[in-house]
């Protein structure tokens, strides 16, 4: 019997499905647990009463999505933006199981979120906004169940709050129940970092297999938020040429390179950590979109879904695209790229370097015991150039693109799991 395959009007939704089934297809995975990993085990909606400063009372929508707890508790970050919705979050959890699998991290796949825009609102309705979803999400969250994380919008102060009011709820400190915690506060070195440290390990090592010099490459950042700035610096660090960033106050563009560190100061000290205004010699400014179409080596999509697509993607030139984002490139946009020889490094390996950095928090949470920076980052280093080599020999020996090629390898250990742990609940 065929199985009737999930669609959705949600285009990252529909996407990852459409992704899952195929990846399934060529692996001639069994049905059952195409049926199983295509659903999710739990998806809890919850409104959100919140007390703004003026008195009156406004209520948000939140969600949390628990694809997959077969490798482990389920993990993923939780992002406050307007378009937040249930099947956005359950694409993105769909893509942490895959994240997780392929990290060879001990966790499931997770995402949550609440749909509005946090620069609408000032920091005490933000706090009770995140304190009130803390709150209702505290049942299916859990250091052995479902650890939260940042993601786009949220960072430290945000999981301060979650962990504080959980804390209090259970009269004990629950440390690991959310990474990405300021370092005062049980958080790691390295975290922040993390991320953008991981896509820009990707980018030089799919250069370095590609046979082309780190050394003088250009390259273009979209988002200039917590991946888009530590894989600029890092990118920089290794000889890179950063040539373009971009926020969503447009493209900053200077063919002869751009400070990033004075890019990097200029946005920390901006009062919305925004770009607007930024000035340097030989800087032009663009409409955002046009940082997609510029001739550089390396294209970095570090901003949100979607961004390169069936009607922009013929115009890119970038030979290297390493999404910092999740799901930057849609099925549709990957085609055309494909067809055009752009190597792309799918965004599940390629940002993988904030969950693996999120794992080695919880991991000294559970221990109590903290590593020195050196010693988190070696291991976050040695682990991303393992995965992206394991994928890219995957994919050469297969002669299957990246992107399916980290699919599969990534199914099969979760497959593996639910298959060792059969289908009962
Ligand atoms: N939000 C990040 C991601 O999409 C980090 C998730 C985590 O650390 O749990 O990978």
């Amino acid at each position: 019997m065929a199985i009737q395959k999930r669609t959705s009007t949600n285009v990252l939704l529909d996407t990852a499905l459409r992704n899952f089934y195929a990846a399934a297809e060529e692996m001639r995975l069994d049905e059952g647990l195409v049926e199983i990993l295509s659903h999710s085990e739990r998806r809890t909606c919850v409104s959100i009463p919140v007390e703004m400063d003026d008195g009156s009372v406004k209520v948000f929508d939140g969600y949390r999505v628990q694809h997959s707890t077969a490798l482990g508790p389920s993990k993923g970050g939780i992002r406050f933006h307007p378009d937040v919705c249930l099947d956005e979050c359950e694409a993105l959890a769909m893509m942490m199981t895959w994240k997780c699998s392929l990290a060879g991290i001990p966790y499931g796949g997770g995402k949550g979120g609440v749909s509005f825009n946090p620069l609408d609102y000032s920091q005490k309705e933000r706090e009770r906004l995140t304190r009130t979803f803390a709150a209702r999400i505290e049942p299916v969250v859990g250091t052995w169940t479902d650890v939260p994380a940042p993601d786009v919008n949220t960072g430290g102060p945000e999981m301060i709050w979650f962990m504080d009011t959980i804390s209090k709820m259970r009269n004990q400190l629950e440390p690991a129940i959310f990474t990405g915690k300021p370092i005062s506060l049980w958080g790691s070195k390295g975290r922040t970092a993390a991320t953008g440290l991981g896509v820009a390990t990707c980018a030089m090592e799919v250069l370095k297999v590609s046979g082309k010099p780190v050394e003088g490459a250009t390259v273009a950042i979209q988002g200039f938020g917590n991946v888009g700035t530590y894989a600029a610096l890092t990118m920089v660090k290794a000889g890179a040429k950063v040539v373009a960033i971009s926020d969503i106050t447009g493209a900053y563009y200077c063919p002869a390179g751009l400070d990033i560190q004075k890019c990097f100061d200029f946005v920390s000290s901006h009062p919305k950590k925004l770009l607007e205004g930024y000035q340097q010699e030989g800087m032009q400014k663009l409409a955002g979109e046009d940082l997609l179409f510029l001739p550089v080596d390396v294209l970095l999509p570090c901003a949100l879904e979607g961004a390169i697509n069936g009607k922009n993607a013929d115009k890119v030139q970038a030979k290297f695209i390493i999404e910092g984002a999740n799901g930057p490139v849609t099925p549709e946009g990957d085609e055309i790229l494909d067809k055009k020889g752009t190597l792309v490094v799918p965004d599940f390996l390629a940002n993988s370097g904030g969950v693996i950095g999120s794992y080695f928090e919880w991991c000294q949470n559970l221990g109590g015991f903290f590593w020195s920076e050196e010693e988190y980052n070696d291991r976050l280093l040695r682990i991303m150039r393992d995965n992206f080599h394991r994928v890219w020999d995957y994919s050469t020996a297969n002669g299957v693109k990246m992107r399916r090629a980290a699919f599969m390898v990534a199914i099969k250990r979760v497959a593996d799991a639910v298959r060792m742990r059969g289908v009962f609940l």
